[in-house]
């Protein structure tokens, strides 16, 4: 399985050409990387720092990732925060809470960052906010759910950022198409994104790829 979309060569200059991560975001990548599970879902310098230009383009005040995994780009996106701007991060997992809040708290982020443990389905219907961004990155199969769930609350000109929709490249190989869940539940994503007329939407073929959807 492919790790990357672009060309091993290319990233590897791109890396080299864009800004370090923070030591703090460089530790969590690689206490993450020797010590937790499938550390390939961490979002890593690369992505990172694009999350973090994002989110300072838009200067949310408002952030909702769902899917905090170790923390890495919930802190990536709340470097763009306006000063009294907050972003909450949801994930199922509990295994994860001591390694996330220390990491929030070394990047001095314990007043910007809410996380909280749950099913995301159940989470979202209880919170009372609306968003400048929202980052969706956990179970796949819930991805549409969670925009529809979400898009009522995402503020006019703000953005739902969808994480992994080229799956690997998968999304354009028929027989995974024809024989994998997850890839045809991220193509038929893809699709209802394209035909959504709310959103202008951009396809960015960065890592796994990253849906950018700007509500109209
Ligand atoms: N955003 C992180 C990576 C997230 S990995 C980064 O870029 O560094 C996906 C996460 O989604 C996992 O930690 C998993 O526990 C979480 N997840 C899966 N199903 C979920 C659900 N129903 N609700 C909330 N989180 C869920
Ligand atoms: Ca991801």
């Amino acid at each position: 399985m492919p790790t990357d979309i672009t060309n091993d060569l290319i990233q590897d200059y791109c890396n080299r050409h864009t800004s370090e991560e923070s030591d703090v975001l460089r530790q969590l990548n690689r206490d993450t990387h020797a010590n937790v599970l499938h550390p390939r879902m961490l979002s890593g310098h690369f992505q990172g720092r694009l999350l973090s230009s994002l989110s300072k383009m838009i200067a949310p005040n408002m952030i909702l990732e769902i899917g905090t995994y170790t923390g890495y780009s919930a802190i990536c996106l709340a470097e763009g925060l306006t000063s009294k701007g907050k972003l909450i991060t949801i994930d199922i997992n509990p295994e994860q809470e001591d390694r996330i809040r220390k990491y929030i708290a070394e990047a001095g982020m314990e007043n910007k960052i809410q996380f909280i443990v749950g099913d995301a389905i159940n989470i979202l219907k209880s919170l009372p906010y609306t968003y400048d961004i929202v980052f969706i990155d956990a179970d796949k199969p819930n991805y549409q759910r969670y925009y529809d769930m979400v898009f009522d609350k995402v503020n006019q000109g703000g953005y739902i950022i969808a994480d992994n929709v080229l799956w690997s490249g998968k999304v354009v190989e028929e027989q995974a198409l024809a024989k994998d869940k997850d890839t045809k539940i991220l193509d038929a994503f893809n699709v209802y994104i394209q035909h959504d007329e709310r959103v202008e939407n951009i396809l960015l073929p960065i890592r796994d790829g990253l849906m950018i959807a700007r509500k109209k």
